[in-house]
């Protein structure tokens, strides 16, 4: 295996995390139904009087707790203070009591040190020192009653736009506010997934990303249920096929990260089966260009290079008919806006001119990332060609890649960081392979 490492190789900046594209789960457009009310908390309302005392036992709310001894007064109503923070997102988005430091996600498989700090316990398991407190680590406890509190917060809460104000992106809570309960609670476990993946605690990522995949079936079921007699693929199912492949390659992408192989690609080849079920929408060929490169990734490394190069070829294919649609979208939208400006412009009403930038900058940023994964599957594909003799394809690739880079360069400098950075890389990555001698 060893000689193959070489062929391992790919573009650092070929940018297919899965914090990037799993994008199947965001938050999408809102629908109309009454968000939940801010000021009750429907944690409390679960859970009775015992929320509180019990995370004041577990030391989750150390005000909280010290309020309620301190005013013994019968009379007055218990005050209405969520132990995590429901309601008080006045503050902004903050780390509650029952997150993890070092992972920044909820606690999975919560344990106590010594020093009396919490953390999952695959995220502490190695460190000497407390990072919350410096103090030396002599011991660790499992804590399973701050567990059950964070399942019973992600149960309760996951559902409403509130939980996003405090967990989510920026501008998220807005988009999720009148999500369907359901779909809210998917696209929050796998937040809470990417979060811990990223952050290498495997172990909580797949326990949320699994959690996340069980919610999706079950809405895919009722979904079936509900219109069972019906005639083609129904939008609705397409929409949660893609999400669960998104979600599949996840799973992959944790079983990955702990050398499993085998696991590896049966999630993967997973993702696939369910993003090609899932129809031609760009979000999910988007997916399925990402999966079918994961798959040829672990065929390339265990060898069987002509079963990789198919599958870049094939996500090659994608790519190349998603850069048309985006540019193809990007013009008509530029005609839309510049018909609308035009009578505008003769009315009374003012423009915004703010949002009409925002919205170019955002068209151009999609061309630009779109034509980026062009150029990384050439480049992908055109390695594989050359190991397995063709030569004369790989440079034709590499010439293509080039041309995409290159014409990308005069508007670079309006592009978001990341696209930047990943152009610079693969310039860099494709200039390297021109220039090496040919094997
Ligand atoms: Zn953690
Ligand atoms: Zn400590």
């Amino acid at each position: 295996m060893s000689g193959r490492t070489e062929a391992c190789v790919r573009p650092a900046a070929d940018g297919e995390q899965p914090l990037e594209k799993a994008k199947g789960l965001n938050p999408g457009t809102p629908t109309a139904s009454s968000p939940p009310a801010a000021s009750q908390c429907p944690f409390l309302a679960g859970m009775g009087g015992v929320g509180v005392a019990a995370a004041a036992e577990a030391g989750a709310e150390p005000a909280a707790a010290a309020r309620q001894g301190a005013a013994p007064d019968a009379d007055a109503p218990a005050p209405a203070v969520c132990p995590l923070g429901f309601g008080s997102s006045a503050q902004g988005p903050r780390l509650g009591q029952f997150h993890c430091l070092l992972c920044k996600s909820l606690f999975f498989d919560c344990v106590v040190t010594s020093c009396g700090h919490r953390y999952c316990a695959g995220c502490i398991r190695d460190a000497r020192d407390c990072p919350a407190c410096g103090a030396d680590i002599t011991s660790l406890a499992p804590d399973p009653q701050t567990q059950e509190l964070v399942e019973r917060y992600i149960e309760v809460h996951a559902g409403s736009s509130t939980i996003w104000e405090l967990e989510g992106p920026p501008g998220a809570a807005q988009k999720v506010e009148g999500m369907a309960g359901e779909r809210s609670r998917a696209s929050f476990l796998l937040q809470l997934g990417l979060r811990a993946i990223a952050t290498g605690n495997t172990g909580s990522a797949r326990h949320r990303f699994q959690a996340c995949q069980r919610q999706l079936q079950q809405q895919l079921a009722a979904v079936q249920q509900q219109t069972s007699g019906g005639g083609s693929v129904l939008p609705e199912v397409a929409v949660i096929q893609c999400r669960l492949g998104a979600v599949s390659g996840c799973l992959g992408d944790c079983c990955r990260a702990e050398g499993d192989a085998d696991g590896t690609l049966r999630h993967y080849q997973c993702s696939v089966e369910l993003l090609r079920a899932a129809g031609d929408d760009p979000e999910a060929q988007q997916a399925l260009s990402v999966s079918l490169n994961k798959v040829g990734e672990l065929r390339h490394m265990q060898g069987e290079l002509e079963a990789a190069a198919e599958l870049y070829a094939q996500a090659l294919q994608l790519r190349r008919g998603l850069l048309a649609a985006t540019q193809l979208q990007r013009e008509a939208q530029q005609q839309a806006q510049q018909q609308a400006q035009q009578q505008e412009d003769s009315g009374p009403e003012a423009r915004e001119p703010a949002a009409a930038a925002r919205a170019a900058a955002d068209r151009e940023a999609a061309c630009c990332s779109a034509a980026l994964d062009l150029a990384a599957s050439c480049i992908k594909l055109a390695g594989a060609r050359r190991e397995l003799g063709g030569d004369a394809e790989a440079q034709e690739l590499l010439v293509e890649a080039q041309g995409l880079l290159a014409r990308l360069e005069a508007g670079l400098a309006g592009q978001p960081p990341l696209l930047q950075r990943k152009h610079a890389s693969l310039a860099e990555y494709v200039g390297a392979m021109m220039a090496a001698p040919q094997p």
